[in-house]
């Protein structure tokens, strides 16, 4: 800020032909007294002091100048770290319904590019803010103090350029907003095209998925064109306005040192701060279009900050829930399908130790019911009772530490095969993990990888196929421990199913599995059945979810449902395949009817 004033002071001292020969003059610098200037020659010259003094004066704004580089960078990319994480951790502690509304490519947009238009805008954008306001502060009192007249003339302008900035920030933010929105649409279209290249290549449709992308891309592009436009209008149109009048400035400036009101060192002096007061006028509109835009992102990112916990998983008793589990006239639609009923008053008693399996038509509601089991959804009415606890009142962490859900389709995590093994349980031995890959028959394959259970598996469990994939959630979940009785870990003491802990090595003490086994060859869900069998033994409660005859006669119950999510018979394997009549033997002779493999329901 004092740049010009310096300029001035030379321009002046250097020009002052008064000085007689052999005398240095001089001058004040912040408030010392410098000789300033020495006749050489015929020339006068600023002297050494006065450079030096100047030196010191330049340093000391170049090392605040760093200094606030640096911190501006630190508090920026700490406030974007602390957003992020807030997001993140937002975003876990979200139900189903959530995800059923969301899209994951717009929350990744966010979680990447608004996160760091936000604090671009708080931090950087601030301070170059505050640093305007000074600067023009501190210009016009400068301005004030070499001439009021010429600074009353400045002012004429003043409030035209201001207007234009506020007209020009409010319509910024709108775009901005529109264009962070576009972006998450991008990523969005382009998230699902890359997770599903080989269907799109399958039906030969990458020329209109590249056409879907175009269109997003071109949107995209005609706002930011249209952002750019305003810009345009609004940099060209104060630069015209402030270089006319600067011309305007410098003539009156002139008149006034012919009339010797004013110095030509002061003059100088004066149009450098009007072009640093200028500057800061301009670069605080700009300040105000880019608050806007971080509004406008701000906006996008505390719509999910401020997202209330939909389940707070330590909430809640933490019982023990190994026994009965009873749902109780639960009456439950999807929240984004209201018209949907899925169950009228559902009533279901699964008992302790149980394997029940859950048949019936597809779309019939049998995932629905792990999934409310599961907690990811929450019944409109009745309940879910566990070993005599209402589920609601129960910690959700803690049951989930003991209910285990294998899917058909298994989420694997890049990575190598043992890192997704030991998922549920980090700390897991290589003993306790071959163990569990012997119950989930998943050993032989492994074994004849040649890098065994360091094997990459690529994103999704990619280089694995279905099957092997199956095994695998399998052996993940057969980690979680169980809970035994002392009588039923002496009875089963023989069998190599415990760790060095004494604790089971089958799986929790629910597991629901659904349709987890249909891509197994007849072997090795053979192999898997001794496990189930075991479970059975161990007095572990099993659901399934199975359209196989194998896996539905290895179950103690089987639960069946008709279209309409209702339950209309309950009964053993024995009794309800003898009946002709049952609703067992009614859907066994539908689906052979349909010519599917002998074995298959
Ligand atoms: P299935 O017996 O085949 O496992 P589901 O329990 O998955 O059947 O589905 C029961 C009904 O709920 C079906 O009509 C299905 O379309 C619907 N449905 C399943 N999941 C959702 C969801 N996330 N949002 C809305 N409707 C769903
Ligand atoms: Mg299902």
């Amino acid at each position: 800020m004092l740049f010009p004033s310096i300029i001035g002071l030379v321009i002046d001292t250097v020009k002052d032909p008064e000085t007689p020969e052999d005398e240095t003059k001089k001058e004040q610098i912040a408030g010392i007294d410098i000789p300033s200037t020495i006749k050489v020659l015929s020339y006068e010259i600023p002297t050494v002091q006065f450079y030096s003094a100047l030196g010191v004066i330049f340093l000391c704004g170049s090392l605040a100048n760093f200094g606030r580089i640096l911190l501006l960078r630190k508090v920026g990319e700490r406030l974007m770290a602390k957003l992020r994480l807030n997001i993140l951790k937002k975003i876990f502690y979200q139900d189903s319904k959530f995800w059923d509304i969301h899209k994951s490519g717009d929350l990744i947009s966010r979680l990447v590019n608004d996160s760091t238009i936000v604090a671009r805008s708080v931090t950087q954008n601030l301070s170059d803010g505050m640093r305007s306001t000074i600067s023009g502060f501190v210009g016009a009192a400068m301005m004030l103090t070499i001439s009021v007249k010429l600074t009353a003339y400045m002012m004429l302008i003043f409030p035209l350029l201001v207007f234009v900035a506020l007209v020009f920030g409010r319509r910024v933010k709108r775009v901005s907003r529109e264009i962070q929105e576009q972006l998450g649409s991008l990523t969005k279209v382009s998230e699902e095209q890359f997770n599903f290249t080989k269907t799109i290549q399958a039906f030969n449709n990458e020329t209109y998925e590249v056409g879907k992308f175009k269109k997003e891309v071109k949107k995209l592009y005609d706002l930011s064109v249209f952002e750019g436009r305003l810009q345009g209008y609004f940099y060209s149109g104060n630069g015209f306005i402030g270089n006319v009048f600067l011309i305007f400035l410098l003539s009156v400036g002139t008149t006034m040192v012919r009339q010797g009101e004013l110095t030509i060192g002061e003059l100088s002096s004066y149009l450098m701060y009007t072009t640093y007061s200028a500057s800061s006028v301009y670069s605080l509109s700009n300040f105000y279009s880019e608050l806007m835009k971080g509004v406008g992102a701000s906006e996008r990112i505390f719509e999910l900050i401020k997202l209330k916990p939909a389940i707070i998983p330590t909430k809640g008793e933490k019982v023990d829930v190994s026994g009965d589990i009873v749902f109780k006239d639960i009456n439950f639609h999807y929240p984004t399908r209201p018209n949907h009923q899925v169950f009228n008053n559902l009533n279901l008693h699964i008992e302790k130790g149980d394997h029940v399996c859950l048949v019936g038509p597809s779309g019939c509601g049998k995932t629905t019911v792990t999934q409310l089991l599961l907690r990811y959804y929450h019944a409109e009415s009745g309940s879910i009772i566990v070993n005599g606890h209402n589920l609601e009142d129960v910690s959700l962490a803690h049951f989930r530490q003991q209910a285990g859900i294998v899917q058909q389709e298994p989420m694997l995590f890049s990575g190598t095969l043992r890192e997704n093994i030991v998922y549920g349980r980090r700390d897991a031995t290589d003993e306790e993990v071959q163990k569990v890959c012997d119950l989930a028959n998943c050993t032989k394959f492994i074994n004849n990888f040649p890098d065994k259970f360091d094997t990459v598996i690529g994103a999704k469990g990619a280089q694995l196929s279905g099957g092997q994939k199956q095994r695998i959630a399998l052996a993940r979940t057969l980690l979680l421990p169980g809970k035994v009785s002392d009588e039923v870990r002496a009875k089963l003491s023989h069998e190599n199913i415990f760790n060095d802990k004494g604790e089971v090595l089958l799986g929790p003490n629910i597991l629901i599995l659904d349709e987890a086994t249909s891509a197994l060859d007849a072997k090795s869900e053979e192999a898997i059945k001794r496990s189930l069998e075991l479970r059975q033994q161990a007095e572990l409660t099993t659901i399934s979810i199975a359209h196989r005859l194998s896996t539905i006669k290895m179950s103690d119950k089987i639960v069946v449902f008709n279209t309409k999510g209702e339950i209309v018979e309950i009964n053993d394997f024995d009794t309800l395949i003898n009946d002709p009549n049952s609703e067992l033997t009614k859907l066994l002779s539908k689906s052979e009817s349909h010519e599917d493999v002998e074995e298959d329901l």
